[in-house]
């Protein structure tokens, strides 16, 4: 084998100038090494090199500019755990709360199991759950044969039964596959074949006019259009906080802010964890760490795979913008490997959706959007919609998908480590497969564990949280009767009150920083951006936390809201300088400030 990948190498590098090496290891994982002239280059050869026969996967150890994808241990922060000792012991310990580490965690708190998840963000869902299309793709997307057609069409199948015990929104509406003209006349076709491989329910073609009257916004008319009835749409952010919200409520543990930086094992077999804040001991580790999930396996001494980060860019636009309802196709101008092609669709929640693309990168964290991602998402677009411009974006993020070389999910028990699996390169179609990981999931955690036996009072229902604004006259009325703080607004811009957000500081998941709150109740969301109503939220946390005004934080570890109160630094040092220290993010600065003074 190592012949045939030298050869492949050297179609693909010029190895006199680039030295790159391939190693095939007795579990048939080829690891690459050296230099080479451009990322582009060793994702294309990584990707053939996934591809050759008995190749089991491929760990991508190649640099570039003195950057690579290799996992270096954070040896200080190991330390730093070790030092700190054990601050929890569980079952199992679930790494990262993005929507498949919380469906897990859900999932499994069925069972009278212990479970803790440990996620390094300040919140669940910090990672590409929050940044998607939140489409429940019907699965005739993917190539059929793979773990992901079959887990798509599954997870789709049982999203009813999430929406409705967890009542997220969730709209089953369906979507188009389109041909616009000959040169992408076979593109509904590939996708008939496939969801008939795949056996999605209810495909069919249907004449243009019927589509036109389905899209009363879209402005061309295609050739042939294929109609998926199953397709669903969600908010990726809404649906992990539904799903950890009821696992914390059936006794999962959630701890935030806390980083695994290695994986304790002893004699071949898992005995827990080492994060920033100390050990957690266990006897299951279920790997969910989105992107960084390689990085993982190799703390645990089982890495068989680099997850390679491929960027998607997305734009949303104003929810009176006209655009059609379901998603379809646009039309790529520029061929974009391993892409659905993005398109065109709407949010649950009503905006124009464009995108995304996939930009192959090699910065697991690099969320930029550049101004090609946004050419391309516009150009693909502009055939469905032609009136619609650049300037009309309201917002545009990224997120990064975490797939591997074989573009295939990972879902399985550790063949060299007891007590470890891997879920990972979970990339789409991975919030829709999400019900039937969780499902995957659990029955490998009974093989790992053997028999779970069930809790009597497991409770499988999220109450929706009150959305004030949405309610009618009565209800209103009724609900400021039970508690006036319902009756207090303190977002003008949304109309969200007191109520709302003492609601979400109070959930099972506590929402404890400014973005948090936003994410939940989308308070400072609005217009003013927390200009007006940034000074009454802290308060509201300060009192329902117990926090002092300078330990509330907009997001992540470090970003706090207020450095100090005025007087105390006025008093204590050169007044100028201080004046210009007492710094308070996202347009809150000069009220806060001005409010503690006084107070
Ligand atoms: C642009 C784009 C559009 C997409 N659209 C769709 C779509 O429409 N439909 C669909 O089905 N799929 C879509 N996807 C894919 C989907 O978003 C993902 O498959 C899914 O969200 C993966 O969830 P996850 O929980 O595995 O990862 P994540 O949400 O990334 O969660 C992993 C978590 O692990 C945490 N973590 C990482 N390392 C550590 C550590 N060392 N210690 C503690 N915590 C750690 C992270 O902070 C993160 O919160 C899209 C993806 C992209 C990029």
């Amino acid at each position: 084998m190592v012949k045939r990948l030298n050869k492949l190498i050297a179609r693909h590098v010029d190895t006199s100038q680039f030295p790159v090496k391939a190693t095939v290891r007795k579990d048939g994982v080829v690891v690459l090494e050296g230099e080479v002239p451009d990322w582009k280059t060793a994702d294309e050869l990584a990707h053939r090199v996934a591809k050759s026969k008995k190749v089991r996967n491929v760990i991508n150890h190649l640099s570039c500019d003195g950057k690579s994808l290799a996992y270096i241990p954070k040896k200080d922060l190991i330390e730093q755990g070790r030092a700190l000792g054990t601050f929890d012991e569980a079952d199992v310990i679930i790494v990262g709360a993005g929507v498949i580490g919380s469906g897990i965690a859900r999932e499994l708190s069925k069972y009278n199991l212990d479970i803790v998840v440990l996620e390094k963000g300040d919140d669940v869902s910090q990672g590409v759950s929050k940044a998607n299309n939140g489409m429940i793709h019907p699965g005739n997307a993917v190539i059929p044969g793979t773990l992901k057609a079959k887990l798509n069409v599954e997870g789709n199948a049982l999203y009813d039964d999430w929406a409705s015990d967890l009542q997220f929104e969730f709209k089953r509406i369906g979507s188009f596959g389109l041909s616009y003209d000959k040169k992408d006349r076979y593109t509904p076709w590939l996708g008939w074949i496939a969801g008939r491989l795949n056996k999605v329910p209810g495909m069919r073609f249907i004449s243009p006019d019927v589509f036109l009257e389905m899209e009363k916004d879209v402005e061309v008319r295609p050739r042939r259009v294929l109609y998926a009835p199953t397709t669903a749409y969600v908010d990726g952010f809404e649906v992990t906080i539904a799903l950890a919200e009821n696992a914390a409520m059936n006794g999962v543990r959630f701890h935030l802010l806390t980083e695994v930086v290695d994986v304790d094992v002893e004699e071949g077999v898992v005995r827990g964890v080492v994060t920033d804040r100390g050990t957690v001991k266990g006897k299951l580790v279920i790997n969910a760490a989105g992107v960084f999930a390689d990085e993982i396996a190799a703390m645990a001494g089982d890495q068989f795979y680099t997850l390679h980060p491929r960027k998607g860019v997305i734009a949303i636009f104003d929810k009176e913008k006209k655009g059609p309802d379901r998603s379809m196709n646009g039309r790529p101008y520029v061929y974009q490997k391993n892409t659905k092609g993005g398109g065109v669709q709407r949010t649950v929640s009503g905006n124009p959706l464009w995108g995304p693309n996939a930009v192959e990168i090699i910065d697991k964290t690099d969320l930029s959007v550049q101004p090609e991602d946004l050419d391309y998402v516009m150009g693909s677009g502009s055939v469905v919609c032609p009136g619609t411009k650049r300037t009309d974006i309201i917002a545009s993020f990224a997120g990064i998908r975490p797939a591997d070389y074989k573009e295939d999910f990972i879902i399985e028990r550790s063949r060299v480590v007891k007590g470890f699996i891997h879920v990972a390169g979970i990339q789409s179609p991975g919030l829709a497969a999400a019900p039937a990981i969780a499902k995957m999931v659990e029955g490998l955690t009974a093989d790992e564990l053997g028999e779970l036996t069930r809790k009597d009072d497991w409770n499988p229902i999220r109450e929706k949280p009150v959305v004030f604004s949405k309610l009618s006259p009565e209800e209103q009325e009724r609900l400021v009767n039970e508690n006036p703080l319902y009756g207090h607004i303190v977002c003008r811009c949304e109309t969200i009150s007191e109520g709302e957000i003492v609601d979400a500081i109070r959930r099972p998941i506590p929402a404890v920083t400014f973005d948090a709150i936003k994410r939940r109740v989308r308070a400072t969301a609005g217009r003013c951006q927390g200009g007006f109503c940034g000074p009454r939220i802290l308060e509201i946390i300060m009192r329902e936390t117990g926090l002092r005004p300078e330990e509330v934080r907009k997001q992540g570890k470090d970003s706090y809201i207020v450095a100090g109160t005025i007087r105390d630094r006025y008093d204590a040092a050169d007044c100028c300088e201080t004046r210009a220290s007492v710094g308070i993010a996202d347009g809150v600065a000069q009220e806060t400030g001005a409010h503690h003074e006084s107070a």
